[in-house]
């Protein structure tokens, strides 16, 4: 029999994916789910960008397309990314149009690293478990870097000093963060920026995905401070900011690597859908009053889902400052109910109240010291949120009675 490479048995996954098949298995037994896995908005995608996508399609704009993506959409995003970034001096061919922003992932890593000559990656731990997976898919060694919820789920920048070496290529960041919902500030972007000037061998991949879901202040990017934008891997998309994941459109941004990504791209994919395309030059260009309105939506419910959670027993949620997830901490919760750790904790909640959360070991290894944390997505209807949270609270009560 032939063999599968040690390569593709090692991949790892979203387990997001896994759960959701527990969760689906489950439906099928005819139970009811509340399910808070998805990491997508529950909205379509805007009207004017339905129609531009029809029009591409009845246009006949059916073939491929170069592989950096269609001039206009480039143009585009080089606007958008760099009015949002306080103007930086992003050009049309600095951006390359991918099949979302995940592929620019591994692109950045192949870009950067060596395989098996011990280049070294330092990720967020909890991070998007992508991260750690193509870091080793690739051949390079992960460095995890850990975030603590005493720093709303920022890390300390001299940690950051100890785990850079002369082998470090690449720092992975992520802000508004998935899992945690956290933000990196300007300060501490500088603070890392002041680290990272000391070590100029290290590329920074800045996965901006969630930049329009930053609710405190404006969004700022760590290729905003000053000999860092020529170093930076701006990573960003239509698929939260316009409800657009099915359609797979992502724009990065990097005068160096643009024309390497481009390549990748010729390799792999080709060209990113052509309809979608057009579909993302309406996003951007067209009207921003749904994008806006979304946001506004999850602000209301995350603020709404923070304070339910801070109502049930054991569970401390803070305020995250961005995207649509929180992770409250349910260290005390599982104590409680005599689960041993989050994970037992989100199958017990699966398995008998019948609310679907993801558990941080879904993200990385816990951190030491951190206690027990889950995630909560809460794209959900706010009917949902109310009593997916409220059977939370009632399996938690009832549990702790059976255990005193
Ligand atoms: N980065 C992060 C942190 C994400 O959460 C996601 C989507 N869940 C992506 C990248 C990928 O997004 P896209 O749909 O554009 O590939």
């Amino acid at each position: 029999m032939p063999t599968i490479s040690r390569r593709a048995s090692s991949l790892g996954t979203e387990n997001a994916f896994v759960v959701l098949a527990e969760v689906n298995a489950l439906a099928r037994q005819g139970r009811d789910i509340i399910s808070f896995c998805i990491g997508q908005p529950d909205f379509p995608a805007p009207d004017n960008v339905q129609e531009a996508a029809i029009r591409a399609i009845k246009g006949g704009k059916h073939g491929y397309t170069p592989s950096a993506g269609i001039d206009e959409l480039r143009e585009a995003a080089a606007r958008y990314l760099a009015g949002m970034r306080g103007g930086l001096p992003i050009r049309a061919e600095d951006v390359v149009v991918g099949a979302g922003a995940k592929p620019f992932i591994a692109y950045a890593i192949l870009s950067t690293t060596d395989y098996g000559s011990g280049d070294e990656v330092i990720y967020p731990n909890p991070g998007f478990p992508i991260y750690e997976s193509q870091i080793l898919a690739n051949g390079a060694k992960p460095v995890p870097i850990h975030l603590h919820e005493s720093r709303n789920f920022s890390f300390d920048p001299a940690e950051l000093e100890r785990l850079i070496t002369p082998k470090t290529r690449l720092l992975i960041l992520n802000y508004p963060h998935n899992p945690t919902g956290g933000l990196l500030s300007k300060r501490e972007l500088e603070a890392i920026a002041a680290v990272l000037q000391k070590h100029p061998q290290v590329w920074v991949y800045a996965d901006e995905i969630y930049s329009r879901l930053a609710y405190t202040g404006e969004f700022f990017s760590i290729a905003q401070v000053p000999g860092m934008y020529e170093r930076t891997i701006i990573s960003d998309g239509a698929s939260k900011t316009w409800a657009m994941t099915g359609w797979r459109i992502g724009f990065t941004a990097n005068p160096v690597l643009a024309p390497v990504f481009t390549r990748w791209i010729t390799n792999t994919d080709s060209c990113a859908s052509q309809i979608s395309q057009w579909a993302a030059v309406e996003a951007i260009n067209g009207p921003q009053a749904a994008a806006a309105a979304m946001k506004d939506s999850f602000l209301e419910r995350r603020d709404f889902i923070v304070g339910l959670l801070n109502q049930v027993p054991g569970v401390k949620c803070q305020v995250p400052g961005g995207a649509f997830y929180v992770w409250p901490n349910v260290t005390e919760a599982c104590r409680l109910i005599g689960a041993a750790d989050s994970e037992e904790f989100r199958k017990r909640l699966l398995n008998e109240a019948g609310v679907a959360l993801l558990a941080d070991i879904h993200f990385g290894t816990r951190v030491p010291g951190e206690g027990q944390h889950v995630r909560f997505s809460y794209a959900a209807s706010k009917e949902q949120i109310e009593k997916g949270v409220a059977r939370m609270g009632e399996f938690i009560r009832k549990n702790t009675k059976k255990a005193a």
